[in-house]
């Protein structure tokens, strides 16, 4: 099958006016002009006034949440967030997470998003995600501030993980911990440790909130507060932040996943970037609570990887990375639209450890792509153009198997 659009944009070199993508099986066979092409025997799709995009990756979100859709204030503090989600929660059971898994998954696909990566503290979002037509990472989360439960949480972590659908190219299972405030540093090691031995990256929240600056950098604060609530013992950690902490007691495995970092100074980025750690900024996420401004250029100048990811709808109002680029441009206007688009496709295929596989539109890729419409004006940058508002997604291919259209 030759699929034509009116411009396809690979991520892989400049942008192909009439150009088409050859896929045979999974997989991507050709990409350039149709004149170029062995068309012989192929049937050929038009899709005009659409431009074609490697399928987008979300790189943070936790589909299992969405029943707290819309429920929750904006600007709160985080602790207040957290006992309002529980409440919000309250009576919910296996039947309600494995359906908002589904919806929230059903929902990225429509948006063009063709992998997730996914953490959950239920489980229930392996079983759709095993079973749904996207590619995912599925992470089952554990917590714990008791360092003598950490064994423990561990081993269940593992056994429920080992219960799971089984692992395929598609399907890529691990666990991972919470935070560095809600996990003793014994559980961090040890799911950190096991992580490396899985084919999906480590990955944690990370210096989200001032809350928890306040909490490694002072000792004080609320977000202490609400921990001892949990955990009576918890001994303060002041004087470093989570990032130094972490990377003190090695506990940043190398290419790790870090979720948020709002807060990460310049010693905490000269660490991320000397561990090669990929940073998830998730822009609407983190103007809903009001967090510190993400330190864009900082991380740019250090040469970190940067991706993005919506969150959960507990923190967002939706699971487009469409309308979350849009949302980073209106923060960092200086941010080039190819620069923005890289961080929702190369950028996260690279932290994902599948460059070259995923993200792009390249022979020998994974066949993940999809076709938006878009009637481009040739005086504008076609990257500005795209990552400039909410899309119409016409159609989503994931693993060669047109799954919208
Ligand atoms: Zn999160």
């Amino acid at each position: 099958m030759i699929y034509r659009a009116r411009y396809v944009v690979t991520m892989a070199g400049a942008p192909l006016e009439g150009g088409c993508v050859r896929v045979r099986g999974d997989r991507i066979v050709q990409v350039g002009a149709l004149d170029d092409m062995d068309s012989r025997g192929e049937t050929l799709r038009d899709i005009p006034d659409a431009v074609l995009l490697p399928g987008l990756i979300n790189s943070h979100c936790h589909l299992e949440l969405g029943m707290a859709r819309g429920l929750l204030p904006r600007g709160e503090a985080f602790p207040m967030w957290v006992s309002r989600l529980r409440k919000a929660l309250e009576g919910a059971g296996p039947e309600q997470y494995r359906q908002a898994s589904r919806l929230g998954a059903l929902e990225c696909l429509k948006h063009g998003t063709t992998t997730v990566v996914d953490v959950g503290n239920t489980g229930e979002a392996l079983k759709e995600l095993a079973e749904l037509p996207i590619r995912s990472f599925p992470y089952l989360e554990v917590i714990g501030l008791d360092p003598a439960l950490a064994a423990a949480r561990c081993a269940d972590a593992e056994t429920r993980l080992a219960a799971a659908p089984s692992a395929s190219d598609r399907f890529r299972p691990g666990v991972t911990c919470h935070a560095p405030y809600s996990c003793s540093p014994d559980l961090l090691r040890r799911v950190a440790e096991a992580a490396g031995l899985r084919r999906g990256p480590y990955t944690l929240h990370v210096a989200e909130s001032a809350e928890e600056s306040a909490m490694f950098r002072e000792g004080r604060g609320a977000l202490l507060e609400f921990c001892r609530r949990i955990y009576p013992a918890l001994e303060p950690r002041s004087g470093e932040s989570p990032i130094a902490f972490l990377g003190r007691n090695g506990l940043i495995p190398r290419g790790s996943l870090f979720a948020h970092c709002n807060h990460a100074d310049a010693a905490d980025i000269g660490i991320l970037a000397a561990t090669e750690t990929s940073v998830v900024h998730c822009p609407r996420s983190r103007a809903f609570f009001g967090h510190g401004g993400f330190p864009l250029a900082a991380f740019r100048a250090a040469g970190v990887n940067l991706c993005l990811g919506t969150d959960s709808l507990a923190s967002n109002e939706g699971l487009s990375l469409f309308d979350e680029m849009a949302e980073f441009k209106r923060e960092h206007p200086a941010a080039t639209g190819e620069e923005i688009l890289a961080m929702a496709t190369v950028n996260a295929a690279k932290a994902l450890g599948l460059p070259g596989e995923l993200g792009c539109l390249r022979p020998g890729a994974k066949a993940d792509l999809i076709a938006v419409a878009l009637r481009h004006h040739p005086e504008f940058d076609l990257y500005e153009e795209i990552v400039a508002e909410a899309r119409d997604v016409l159609m989503v291919m994931v693993d060669g198997e047109e799954v919208v259209s």
